[in-house]
């Protein structure tokens, strides 16, 4: 059986520059907090947790001093800034350099809406870190939108508002088909729509390439935390276009069955998944499930 690990998988730059900085500042020994998980990838958040590294949530964080905090690649509202300045917190602040382009761009936003009572609206997972800093950025005033079956009943139920002007972002790792959908929504029932093109190339950029790489592949093994919205976006992908896709979170949950008369073995991940336990899922199948 031939196994081949997609060359295009592995983490995107911003989660990437995370881990690093996460990396660098605990080889100094330093205890090291991180506000919520720095991927949604159990397996990297233990093994960081071994070198030092402290996830803690939102009412943790408020409680801490005087200590070091790792601001992850999604990014946080301007709240957490102020609450960092007054606990004497020093940040590494590790937002993407994607995300702050969208938060600034919001923030602006909204200050010029003010005059027009205009409204913002997030394509997003409602509770998400990154929908959390970008709806932080219009002081909380953004209506998020989880799908296009959402669209008619926000418009219907007046919290999105016909006759007064929007301006549409999307969290950066949505699927941009379902984005253009609910643009087009809005665009057919309201007064005046603005489109801000905002999901993240390195992860569009990815969709052409996942689908080909999975229908090149008998059994497509797809390595990603099961919380990481981008990797269920990804994961259906690839199971769309191969029923025979399989998600994991690691090596011991990968079946034997899975190869039964399979010739073909694909790799995978999300942008949250390194490329080392993509390595570690292939020389587990290439130890335990086949034969010389
Ligand atoms: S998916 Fe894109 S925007 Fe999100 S952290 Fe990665 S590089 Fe940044």
């Amino acid at each position: 059986m031939k196994i081949t690990i997609d060359e295009r998988s592995g983490c995107c730059n911003g989660v990437r520059r995370a881990i690093e900085q996460a990396e660098k500042y605990l080889h100094n020994g330093e205890r090291l907090y991180c506000l919520g998980a720095i991927v949604h990838n159990d397996v990297e958040i233990s093994r960081l947790a071994a070198m030092g590294m402290k996830t803690v949530s939102v009412p943790e964080f408020a409680t801490l001093r005087d200590s070091t905090v790792l601001i992850r690649a999604h990014g946080e509202p301007p709240a957490t800034y102020r609450t960092a300045a007054a606990n004497n917190l020093t940040l590494i602040d590790c937002t993407c350099p994607v995300v702050l382009k969208i938060q600034r761009e919001i923030s602006a936003t909204y200050r010029e809406l003010k005059s027009s009572s205009g409204q913002i609206v997030i394509f997003g997972k409602k509770g998400h870190a990154e929908v959390n800093g970008l709806v932080g950025q219009a002081d909380g005033n953004a209506i998020v939108v989880e799908h296009i079956s959402d669209v008619n009943e926000l418009m219907d139920e007046g919290k999105i508002r016909r006759d007064l002007p929007i301006e549409v972002f999307s969290q950066t790792t949505m699927d941009s088909g379902e984005y253009g959908e609910i643009c087009r929504a809005l665009a057919n029932e309201c007064r005046s729509v603005s489109v801000h093109n905002t999901i993240c190339s390195q992860v569009s950029s990815r969709h052409p390439n996942l689908e080909k790489f999975a229908a090149e592949n008998d059994v497509v093994i797809f390595v990603s935390g099961k919380k990481s919205s981008n990797g269920r976006i990804l994961f259906e992908l690839c199971h769309d276009v191969n029923p025979l896709s399989y998600m994991v979170e690691n090596p011991q949950e990968i079946e034997k069955e899975w190869f039964v008369g399979r010739k073909t073995v694909g790799i995978c991940g999300a942008t949250s998944t390194p490329r080392r336990q993509l390595e570690e899922c292939a020389r587990f199948i290439s130890r335990s499930f086949i034969t010389t």
